[in-house]
């Protein structure tokens, strides 16, 4: 018994010390392979970390869907830069207990400060976590639109994902942007050139995309999925947001970050493409002829159905609502 126990006690401690070396090894090599894990959490205070670049990192929840007590909230991606002086962050999570394990986790990956937010747009999930980055040196960035909307929902927002997650996610105060944009902007974050792009009407009211030219990496936000359908909601205009879809491909980015999901490539965006414009054409047609939307939605099963069903994780439970969304949008 005592020999069992030595042996465990022995086998225990070698697998601590191979564990340590790989810890080592992997926080200090700078040429760590991207879209490999590159920080796993160490404990529950921080999140696992992604290198998607050199100096781009994601923080991917493996949640979708609404925040519920299982996910204690955590249901949407985040993104940084590190420049030379500071941190460019893309969107803060759906709390502010959220927000303060993001930023731990950043701290896991450099000891320079958050100097910049961008939230993406004005659902709750990408913008409650402000608050664990509000300091008076902290610039949060979004659109005028997107701003609005906060001030109008964001009390509603913190009742309602109390209530959905059963109080897991925690008591949250509310941090609007200060810097607003109202236009296309190039701007430069100490040595890193930022495009944002900003658009009306594809996921939600104003949505700013970012782009790094020299990178070739976009922030899509929730405009830009992978794994999972198209995030489309009463709010979209489908052509505006297949153009911007269009001239997100013409940009050629070698890697995609979404608000959901894992990176991905430009495959993906022609796939939303190509499925967008096909159930929108369908729709548009059946509707000019009186038909209703369960007949579209026969044409689109046998039609559609084979070439996206492997596509997407929720295509099945998402096309009828897409079908009955884009009849609402006829008139
Ligand atoms: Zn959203």
């Amino acid at each position: 018994m005592t020999s069992m126990l030595n042996k465990f006690l022995f086998f225990k401690y070698h697998l601590s010390i191979l564990i340590i070396c790989f810890l080592c090894f992997s926080f200090n090599n700078k040429n760590a392979k991207t879209g490999k894990l590159y920080k796993k959490e160490i404990s529950s205070e921080t999140f696992n970390v992604i290198r998607d670049a050199e100096n781009i990192y994601s923080i991917v929840s493996p949640s979708f869907g609404l925040p519920t007590p299982e996910n204690k909230g955590w249901n949407s991606n985040v993104h940084f830069i590190v420049t030379k002086s500071g941190v460019l962050l893309f969107d803060t999570g759906s709390s502010e207990s959220i927000g303060y394990k993001i930023k731990r986790t950043i701290a896991s990956v450099t000891s320079l400060p958050v100097r910049w937010v961008v939230n993406s747009h004005s659902h709750a999930d990408h913008w409650l976590g402000n608050a664990a980055f509000a300091d008076t040196t902290t610039e949060i960035i979004t659109s005028k639109h997107a701003l609005t909307e906060m001030k109008k929902n964001g009390n509603d927002d913190i009742t309602f994902y109390n209530k959905v997650t059963k109080g897991k996610i925690g008591s949250t105060r509310l941090v609007f942007p200060s810097s607003i944009i109202n236009n296309n902007l190039k701007r430069n974050f100490d040595g890193i050139e930022v495009e944002f792009i900003l658009t009306e009407e594809n996921h939600s009211a104003g949505d700013i995309i970012m782009w790094l030219p020299n990178h070739k990496v976009v922030f899509g936000g929730d405009i830009l999925s992978s794994d999972w359908m198209p995030v489309i909601t009463d709010d979209v205009n489908i052509p505006s947001l297949i153009n911007t879809l269009n001239s997100i491909v013409e940009l050629n980015p070698t890697k995609v970050l979404t608000g959901h999901g894992n990176a991905t490539t430009v495959k993906s965006i022609v796939r939303d493409i190509n499925l967008l414009s096909s159930v929108w054409k369908q729709v548009k047609l059946d509707s000019e002829n009186g038909s209703k939307p369960e007949e579209t939605l026969l044409k689109i099963k046998a039609e559609l159905e084979p070439q996206y069903k492997l596509l997407y994780k929720n295509y099945t439970t998402e096309i009828e609502r897409f079908i009955n969304l884009m009849y609402s949008l006829q008139n």
